[in-house]
């Protein structure tokens, strides 16, 4: 957003003001001006005039909490969920879906220009591609557990805050993670399992973790628990691979730190496999406790289908997949490559992905645990070169060591996978400079209802 300091009337914390609301930030909050100063409005949408309480004072913008819309906008609605408003997950839930795509793409396109200052008369920004159905798309719930009069809860962190919201009945979770988790909390209730305080840090289980394979039925339970006891465990299991069809294995992580972080880095399995399948078009997987998966399976397979596309591969190219998580980027193009080199961070997700490999029958895939940045310039060494190179970082982007790698490689075609258009923008900048011409951007709607934007690029060398 530009600044008109000059013009800016201040404004106090707790005083009462009119916003003009323009746009949306990154969390999905309404911003705009009183004043000519800068507002963060959580709930107003873009065209709406509100009235809000400033809460917080920074020296180039504030935060307000929205008191009353008086204007509203076209495309306010509804929300369809009681909690929205005090549950932190879903910040567009007031928002008409179209319009929730259209400002995806604005999100997008706004970052491309002014972060990675790309020419977009040259490239082509598709419209989001959107879910006919954007609700119950999530196949993993991470609900926090904790004590309140004595009893074991289990909900959604409020906005802005560690309170538990309790709720049982998530409009964006399947179903079946709903009912899974109260079983799971009923169940740990009747056998006096505790909640974890996290001022204390008494009680035993600190969080519900459970992943649906939705092509496969097949259910994940992890009892996240504040260090190795866990009361009548085997009870426990029992009860809930009674409770709950489909359970194929529970699993305990534990974790004693002191962050907000969820899951340990010790996990076990107590009942069952240590691994549930899922299948995403016609590649099977194995997927672990600790081991990234894709949220959303229905807006994954859209989102393959255009790296493979974006791929252009023939049958004859070398594809690398940095990040590769359990290699289901790597397993998608495999079949249409030469040879796939895969290199992910996590151990125990390389052993999902070469697990997987095999699983699939796929011989043509290589992986490594370790960093991408230091990982492709050894390959680089051994005289690997890559004809595509696909990444898909977490939000903070790529390490500048990576991006500098793979312009040293000099494959034709860099294909960009992002969940943060400001780290996009941000690398695409670099590899522009690097001889790549940024060709197309299709944003892909993983996180309806959610400020969260995805999107898939394609860039080719031009030198
Ligand atoms: N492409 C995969 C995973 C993408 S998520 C999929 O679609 O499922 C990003 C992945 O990058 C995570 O698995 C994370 O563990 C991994 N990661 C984070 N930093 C890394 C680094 N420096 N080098 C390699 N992998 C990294």
């Amino acid at each position: 957003m530009s600044h008109t300091e000059e013009t800016a009337v201040p404004v106090a914390a707790g005083e009462e003001v009119v916003v003009e609301v323009e746009g949306l930030g990154h969390e999905g909050e309404g911003v705009g001006r009183a004043g000519g100063f800068a507002l963060f409005v959580p709930g107003a949408l873009p065209g709406e005039k509100v009235r809000a309480k400033v809460r917080e004072l920074k020296k180039r913008y504030g935060c307000a909490d929205l008191l009353e819309v008086l204007e509203p906008s076209p495309e306010r609605i509804q929300p369809p969920c009681p909690v929205f408003g005090r549950c932190g997950g879903c910040q567009l839930q007031h928002m008409e879906y179209d319009a929730q795509l259209r400002w995806k793409r604005k999100m997008v396109t706004d970052a491309l220009e002014r972060i990675g200052k790309l020419d977009l008369g040259r490239v082509t920004v598709h419209p989001t591609l959107g879910m006919a159905e954007p609700r119950h798309y999530r196949n993993k719930a991470q609900v926090p557990a904790g004590t309140r009069g004595g009893r074991l809860v289990a909900g959604f962190y409020a906005m802005n805050s560690r309170r538990i919201v309790e709720t049982d009945a998530c409009l964006i979770q399947h179903e079946m993670n709903n009912r899974v988790v109260e079983a799971v909390r009923r169940i740990a209730a009747e056998l006096g399992i505790t909640g974890y305080n996290e001022e204390t840090r008494s009680g035993h289980l600190r969080h519900i973790v459970v992943r649906t394979g939705f092509a496969t039925g097949e259910v994940m339970v992890v009892l996240v628990t504040n260090g190795e006891r866990l009361p009548r465990a085997a009870e426990l299991c029992e009860r809930i691979a009674a409770a709950v069809p489909g359970v194929k294995s529970i699993c305990q992580n534990v974790n004693t730190s002191r962050t907000p972080v969820v899951m340990g880095d010790r996990t076990k399995a107590l009942w069952g496999r240590d691994v549930i399948y899922d299948r995403i078009g016609d590649v099977e997987f194995a997927i672990s406790a600790e081991s990234f998966y894709q949220v959303n399976p229905a807006q994954t397979e859209v989102l393959y289908r255009k790296a493979l596309d974006y791929a252009g591969l023939t049958g004859a190219e070398t594809v690398i997949d940095a990040y590769c998580g359990i290699g289901t980027i790597s397993l998608f193009l495999a079949r249409k490559a030469k040879r796939v080199y895969g290199v992910e961070i996590v151990p125990e997700a390389v052993r999902d992905a070469r697990r997987n490999a095999q699983l699939n029958g796929i011989e043509n895939a290589e992986f490594v645990a370790g960093k991408a940045e230091e990982v492709l310039p050894r390959w680089r060494e051994r005289g690997v070169a890559a004809d595509v190179i696909v990444v898909d970082p977490p939000r903070k982007g790529c390490d500048p060591a990576l991006l500098d790698a793979i312009v040293a490689m000099r494959p034709r075609r860099v294909v960009y996978v992002s969940c943060n258009p400001a780290t996009l923008a941000r690398d695409l900048r670099v590899l522009e400079d690097g001889g790549y011409r940024t060709v197309e951007v299709q944003p892909v709607d993983m996180f309806p209802h959610t400020g969260h934007v995805e999107c898939i690029v394609s860039t080719h060398f031009t030198g």
